[in-house]
């Protein structure tokens, strides 16, 4: 297990290493995101011995979970919530991750400045964008991405890029390309883009942020 795992994150980071040499990028500007939802302790520590330290989850209780412990063992991780956030949880989530990709509405927007204002912590913020316009999709319409950046920078949330998972079983690239412009065009530094099956796509494209889980983890 443990020489599986460090095996896999060797394979992945020389893969991160290639894409930003053929785009001749810095390794050190795209974060390798080991998304660790459903896996256990027992499969995350491995990844930990290995020298891993940012980490994904998708739930806010699961995360409340799992990461305490591991927190108090390796106090430098850092963990970040790449999947939906509801209102009611934002004090939660601000306390437990150190960065939030999920941020796609006017509401959640005032729940997490209250939130943070209430804890006196800034957490770093990635705004969702729909990218494909597909219904039942999390993240905002580009038509109302300018109006919620103004939202948020008025309220003083700390938005630093923007995030999207593009439409299934379709080329990426195009997606990856207009969330790369979309963030160009309201100066924001990150990009948050790339899973498993076209990370290296997106580092090609800009990608500050990959969030890998079966290419590390195994299925789910
Ligand atoms: C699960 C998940 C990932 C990781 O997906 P893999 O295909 O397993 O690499 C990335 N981003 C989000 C938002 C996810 O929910």
């Amino acid at each position: 297990m443990s020489t599986n795992a460090a095996t896999h994150l060797a394979d992945v980071q020389a893969r991160v290493a290639k894409a930003c040499s053929i785009a001749r990028r810095e390794v050190a500007d795209v974060t390798l995101i080991a998304v660790s939802k459903t896996h256990d302790a027992a499969a995350i520590l491995p990844l930990l011995e290995a020298g891993q330290r940012v980490f994904g989850e998708n739930r806010v209780a699961e995360a409340a979970d799992k990461w305490p412990t591991l927190k108090a063992l390796y106090p430098d991780v850092s963990l970040h919530l790449v999947g939906q956030l509801q209102s009611n949880k934002a004090d939660e989530a601000v306390a437990l991750f150190d960065a939030i990709h999920s941020v796609d509405r006017p509401s959640l927007v005032t729940a997490l400045a209250r939130a943070m204002d209430k804890a006196g912590r800034r957490v770093p913020c990635f705004v969702q964008v729909n990218i494909g316009a597909e219904d039942q999709k999390g993240g905002c319409a580009i038509a109302e991405l300018p109006a919620l950046l103004e939202q948020a920078r008025a309220a003083g949330l700390p938005v630093v890029g923007l995030m999207c998972v593009p439409p299934a079983d379709i080329e990426p690239a195009p997606f990856f390309a207009l969330l790369d412009k979309l963030a160009r065009d309201h100066g924001l530094a990150g990009r948050s883009m790339g899973m498993s099956g076209d990370f290296e796509t997106a580092i090609m494209l800009g990608a500050t942020h990959v969030r890998v889980g079966t290419a590390l983890f195994g299925g789910r």
